[in-house]
């Protein structure tokens, strides 16, 4: 299990970047990991996680939640805008606001509530037909629009092209954070997750390097 190391390493990039000790939030990506290993990172006393699909965080993390106080979940995958309603009760944040139907939507059920998950909004930083996420150029506007239905927005997330070095993309997303008033930025996964600490993220998402790769076909 490698949650000390990463751990170990966030502190590190922290001090490195001349960053406060415990700037950085570390989100362990559980998506998809057998019970086990997420237990075994649970028991070693992390409390906060990223999952990617409503129907398997409602089937495992009520029982985790009520096992282990204080732990907290957030919603790192894209979201259907029929899943919201679910969303909203099952994450403390969510990483992947990214179009006008589902800020609605969330504005609705935020009403309804008197309480919302955080939000992110999810910028498409190279321009990625198959990716999620705005376009760098429509970010600003929708963020106003976002402010205007009240709904609390902490930040901006980003998943840099995959062949790509990441750290332009890191630094063009905390340009947009920066000029928009926010500061929370989410950014950074197992290979390039110091790069983004040096950057400025406040949230990186770390999954196989803290529980080993994902083996897809396993899951039942
Ligand atoms: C799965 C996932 C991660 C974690 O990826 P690793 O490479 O396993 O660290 C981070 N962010 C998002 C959006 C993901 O879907």
């Amino acid at each position: 299990m490698g949650l000390a190391e990463i751990t170990a390493r966030v502190s590190a990039a922290e001090a490195a970047a001349g960053r406060a000790p415990g700037s950085v939030a570390l989100i362990a990506v559980s998506k998809v990991q057998p019970p086990e290993r997420v237990v075994a990172v649970l028991e070693a006393g992390q409390r906060l996680f990223g999952e990617n699909y409503v129907q398997e965080t409602a089937g495992k993390w009520p029982d985790w939640r009520a096992e282990y106080p204080g732990a907290r979940v957030h919603m790192i995958g894209p979201l259907q805008t029929n899943k919201a309603r679910q969303a909203v009760e099952l994450f403390d944040a969510i990483h992947t606001l990214d179009r006008p139907s589902l800020a609605t939507k969330l504005a609705n059920l935020a009403q309804m509530r008197g309480a919302s998950p955080e939000l992110f909004v999810q910028v498409n930083t190279g321009a990625e037909p198959q990716k999620a996420g705005l376009l760098p150029a429509a970010v600003d506007r929708f963020i106003a629009e976002v402010r205007a239905m009240d709904l609390p927005l902490r930040g901006l997330m980003c998943i840099p092209p995959e062949a790509e070095d990441p750290a332009p993309h890191f630094a063009a997303l905390a340009d947009m954070a920066a000029r928009n008033g926010l500061s929370g930025l989410s950014m950074g996964m197992s290979s390039d997750f110091e790069a983004a600490i040096a950057a400025g993220a406040t949230h990186v998402r770390v999954g196989s390097a803290i529980f080993g790769a994902r083996e897809y076909n396993a899951q039942g």
